[in-house]
């Protein structure tokens, strides 16, 4: 059986046909070199991939280097490779004479019936579409021909705000142990930054799972105790609870440690057996086998330049406060609290990702090609696949539209709603001009004053649009909104 090599986020067993299949792993230092990296996900990369080699002993020949073509010149047989997660692995590894490249693994559609489905289709490839294809598909969630519950989706059950007591009554996941390997990895870190390799964010301790065994038994803590809130409250934020009722696996999935099609069978599971509603385990599903594989499918399905789309014309380079996750710098509770998240744990949910974070930076004009970067290096779950759809194509609306039907755009309003942060800040989230004007609120006036022709005129934009041609201050908030320009709010 030929000897498989697995990339570093390839850590499962799903990606061995066999257990006792010969495997190579690389750990590579240039990967570090080319990117500033949070110093918490360089650590989770390494401790994943060294914790893997740890297990599989003498099946696995593991290779420390400087780069990959340095590593396969001592390995001299030839090789198997899952399809790698970036455009740039794969072109390297079809350069290869002696790597033959198989189809990907470790999202729940191939590419080829993603292909299948997205060539017979006219028009935008929605992920609602996609979803329903691939629920009917992979029969997930069906009762019969239908889908269970007689509805596709229920997320209009999936936007609660917080509790009003600031709670939510589920245990936080159990945090990973650390152990030599940890600690290995931390000391060769620390001597790497001496050597002048930069890192970003806080060391910390090791939050989330860098073994199978550690994932498998997170996610079995989620669906007994976390699922049945997850649906919920799954939008909302909360000053005093960063994780809420969220899996925190996407950084597993993402490095390949856990199958995703398991977590979506252990969620139907749930369902069957009455221990989550249904609203819950279809909301984990749509995210699962829906928006993950969505985006993993949309990056190699639309064409190379869409991860260079700018079409709202941002050209702000990113300011050294947000590059440098410099929170103290940031007066915004809620921008605060999330670019804290970033630094501290180099993980917040996907409500502050999209609604803070990325709706900040879309109206300030911010270039989306470096926030995928930013997105990319600074999250443990950030790789070019899953930051290029979330980036160029949800949040950033840098395509006008080819995944959603409106930017992702908000004002203070939404973020109060959805959060306990205003009560707290310095700004007030009704005023959109003045010196407690908030940032969020004047900045979404002025985004849609400044994009009103590439907006699309759509029933979803058109009470925003009439109300903007009403605001007799408009040229004040615009004027103001100007002044502040990428100065921390
Ligand atoms: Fe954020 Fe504005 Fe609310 Fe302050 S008032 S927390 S800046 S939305």
């Amino acid at each position: 059986m030929p000897r498989r090599w697995l990339f570093a986020d390839q850590l499962g067993p799903h990606f061995l046909d066999e257990r006792t299949q010969p495997v190579l792993l690389v750990e590579s230092k240039a990967v570090f070199r080319r990117h500033v990296f949070h110093r918490q996900k360089a650590h989770l990369i390494l401790s994943a991939l060294r914790h893997r080699a740890a297990e599989l002993g003498d099946q696995a020949i593991f290779v420390r280097g400087e780069t990959y073509g340095q590593a396969l010149r001592q390995v001299g047989e030839p090789l198997e490779v899952c399809h790698p997660t970036s455009r740039r692995a794969l072109e390297f590894v079809r350069g290869l004479d002696t790597v033959t490249v198989l189809p990907a693994r470790g999202y729940v559609t191939s590419l080829a019936d993603f292909a299948d489905w997205a060539d017979g289709r006219r028009g935008a490839l929605r992920m609602e579409a996609f979803y329903r294809f691939a629920r009917e598909h992979h029969r997930v969630l069906m009762d019969g021909p239908g889908p269970a519950g007689g509805r596709w989706s229920f997320e209009t059950e999936n936007r609660d705000p917080p509790p009003k007591d600031g709670r939510l009554d589920v245990p936080a996941p159990a945090m990973p142990a650390e152990d030599d390997i940890d600690a290995e990895v931390r000391a060769d870190l620390d001597r790497w930054a001496r050597e002048g390799i930069r890192f970003t964010g806080r060391d910390g301790p090791r939050r989330f799972p860098a073994t199978t065994g550690e994932a498998r038994s997170r996610l079995r803590h989620f669906l007994r105790h976390r699922l049945t809130a997850f649906g919920r409250y799954e939008d909302a934020m909360l000053s005093t609870d960063p994780w809420l009722a969220h899996s925190t696996l996407s950084s597993s999935f993402n490095l390949g440690l856990l199958d995703p099609m398991a977590a979506v069978r252990g969620a139907e599971r749930a369902y069957r057996r009455r221990e989550a509603p249904l609203a819950a385990v279809e909301g984990f599903v749509r995210q699962m086998l829906g928006w993950r594989d969505y985006i993993w499918h949309t990056y190699w399905y639309f064409e190379r330049g869409w991860r260079d789309s700018n079409e709202l014309g941002a050209r702000r380079s990113l300011p050294d406060w947000w590059r440098d996750l410099d929170a103290e710098s940031v007066d915004a509770r809620c921008l605060r609290d999330a670019l804290a998240g970033v630094r501290d744990r180099g993980w917040v949910h996907h409500s502050p990702r999209l609604m803070v974070l990325g709706n900040y930076a879309l109206q300030r004009g911010w270039r989306p090609s470096e926030l995928v970067e930013w997105f990319h290096t600074r999250f443990v779950d950030g790789y070019d696949w899953a930051m290029t759809g979330n980036v160029v194509g949800l949040s950033q609306y840098a395509d006008l539209g080819r995944m959603t039907t409106k930017p992702y755009v908000a004002g203070g309003a939404y973020i109060n709603r959805m959060s306990d942060y205003c009560g707290g800040c310095r700004y007030d989230p009704r005023q959109r001009l003045g010196a407690d004007a908030c940032p969020f609120t004047a900045g979404y006036w002025a985004f849609l004053a400044g994009n009103r022709d590439r907006i699309p005129a759509n029933a979803r934009m058109a009470r925003a649009m009439k109300q903007l041609a009403l605001l007799g201050d408009l040229d004040a908030v615009v004027a103001q909104e100007a002044r502040r320009g990428s100065d921390p709010p």
